[in-house]
């Protein structure tokens, strides 16, 4: 039988239907399905797909096991890697990262190594494959706090427990899970299926969670180090801090920031609302700003509450959208209307306050600026008016200043962003480590874990060396 040249496809909801629904829009492959995508993997002895993971997953490793119909092989291979690839195969941007290096991209489409790791973490949880545990920490176990339970907390603090450390997670959300629960919507990630099922097994590993708990308001880091015996902490607050674009407007009722709108609908459930108290107002008519992974999150939203006519204003062209492929395609399936080459400069409003239009200008592409993208310039006179009666603002996130304002002696760039060393996450404190956004700044899931897991081996000879 000759190699497919083509991915096998991924089954989805159809995109009418999905529009007006929460449910999940990809299905997962059948077992059918993933055994013969697994055998379009060539089982390299270079791997180069492997380079381009952050975590290095043994991929032809893992889809060997799978190749043979053994999930639980895989499954145990992946988790040596990844502890959340139930969250990674949805939510990866594989297409920049491991499977922009698989060799079969050079003559067709990559083997869809996201979709594989998918079904191999999906069908080893239906089928209740045993999970990890670790024996209980020792009654006199150095203690170790993570502030923050995103997917760089939960890797840290995993990683920590299976060493044998009495770990407690601090989260000032009432859900931990930090953007897989407040920020990724749940027909992207389900959440109870998928995030919470790898919160409890964090739990089954002895992390303590506690919920509804500021660090820098509840406790400082100085506290929870001089006064409740915590040796080392890991700071992964994340990149949660809105920002606006500084235009006239911006105050009018139905202008939200991405993160308040996704978090409203996400976290807070408003779209099950009076049921739920947290309402949300989408009018018929929404302009969401910016072109990456929550401007697509916050306009596929928008129309599963209801409007009826989605736009993105982007100032770029197409091809620099910096969201994932798969959600740009889903987007425009879905009807979403790209206003590609547009900028806005001002919103405008009635008398009650409530917004009415978006003023935009049209936008071309002029030389390469610092980021090596084309800069886009404003074309003079062009001016126009989009009807919409929701601004949503997606144009990128800061990290919340209230840690590193609370925290003595903790280095902050001019960003805020706190200055960590790439290898360790070791900080200017002693005995005090970051990791995730709150330090690169917005980036991406599996990037965030890297983290976690590299400041978690740090943590260890950190502490190992203390009590010598
Ligand atoms: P977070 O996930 O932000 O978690 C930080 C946690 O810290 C939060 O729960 C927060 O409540 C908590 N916290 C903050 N301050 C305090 C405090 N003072 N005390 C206690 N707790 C605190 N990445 C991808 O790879 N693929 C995608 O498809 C993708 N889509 C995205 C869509 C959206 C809408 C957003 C917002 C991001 C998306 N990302 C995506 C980016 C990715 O989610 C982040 O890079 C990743 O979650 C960062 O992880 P983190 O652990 O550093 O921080
Ligand atoms: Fe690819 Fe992400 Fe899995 Fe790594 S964790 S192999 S980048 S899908
Ligand atoms: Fe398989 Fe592609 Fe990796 Fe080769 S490069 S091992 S074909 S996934």
């Amino acid at each position: 039988m000759s190699l497919s040249l083509k991915k096998t496809p991924m089954p989805e909801q159809d995109a009418i239907e999905r529009g007006h629904n929460f449910k999940e829009v990809t299905l997962g492959y059948s077992e059918e399905q993933a055994l013969i995508e697994a055998a379009r993997c060539l089982q390299c002895k270079t791997a180069p797909c492997r380079q381009g993971c952050p975590v290095g997953v043994d991929i032809p490793g893992f889809i060997g096991k799978l190749k043979t119909g053994d999930v639980a092989g895989a499954s145990e291979v992946l988790k040596g890697y990844n502890g959340l690839p139930a969250v990674c195969g949805r939510v990866c941007p594989q297409e920049e990262q491991c499977e922009k290096y698989c060799v079969l991209a050079k003559k067709g489409e990559a083997v869809g190594i996201g979709r594989l790791e998918r079904y191999t973490a999906d069908t080893a949880r239906h089928q209740a494959v045993p999970q990890e545990e670790a024996a209980p920490a020792a009654a006199d176990a150095q203690k170790v706090a993570v502030i923050g339970s995103g997917p760089a907390g939960l890797t840290a603090a995993g990683e920590m427990a299976k060493r044998g450390y009495k770990v407690t997670v601090f989260e000032a959300l009432h859900r931990p899970g930090g953007v897989l629960v407040y920020g990724i919507p749940e027909f992207r990630l389900p959440k109870d299926e998928v995030v919470q099922v790898e919160i409890d097994a964090l739990r089954k590993l002895g992390v303590d969670i506690e919920v509804n708990v500021v660090i820098g308001q509840t406790y400082t880091i100085d506290e929870l180090m001089e006064e409740e015996g915590f040796e080392a902490v890991f700071i992964a607050t994340g990149a949660g801090l809105p920002h606006f674009m500084g235009i006239p407007g911006e105050q009018y009722n139905g202008v939200y920031s991405a993160n308040e709108f996704l978090t409203r609908c996400n976290l807070m459930k408003a779209y099950r609302f009076p049921e739920c108290a947290t309402p949300i107002h989408v009018g018929r008519r929404v302009a969401v700003v910016g072109g990456g992974n929550v401007a697509m999150d916050a306009a596929r939203t928008a129309l599963r509450l209801g409007a009826e006519k989605v736009y993105i204003v982007y100032r770029r062209s197409e091809a620099e959208l910096p969201a994932r492929l798969e959600e740009v395609h889903h987007a425009k399936e879905e009807g979403v209307d790209f206003q590609l080459l547009n900028n806005p400069v001002e919103i405008l409003g009635d008398d009650e306050g409530w917004v009415r239009q978006l003023r935009c200008i049209r936008m071309t592409l002029g030389e390469p600026d610092a980021s090596g993208r084309r800069r886009p310039e404003a074309v003079p006179g062009s001016e126009f008016e989009l009807d919409v009666d929701t601004v949503i603002m997606a144009i990128g996130q800061g990290p919340n200043p209230l840690v590193q304002q609370t925290t003595k002696g903790l280095d902050v760039n001019r960003r805020g962003n706190i200055v960590a060393d790439a290898e360790t996450g070791a900080t200017s404190r002693e005995g005090v480590f970051a990791g995730g956004d709150v330090v690169t700044g917005a980036a991406t899931v599996i990037l965030a874990m890297g983290a976690g897991k590299k400041a978690a081996a740090a943590m260890d000879e950190y502490l190992q060396n203390k009590r010598k």
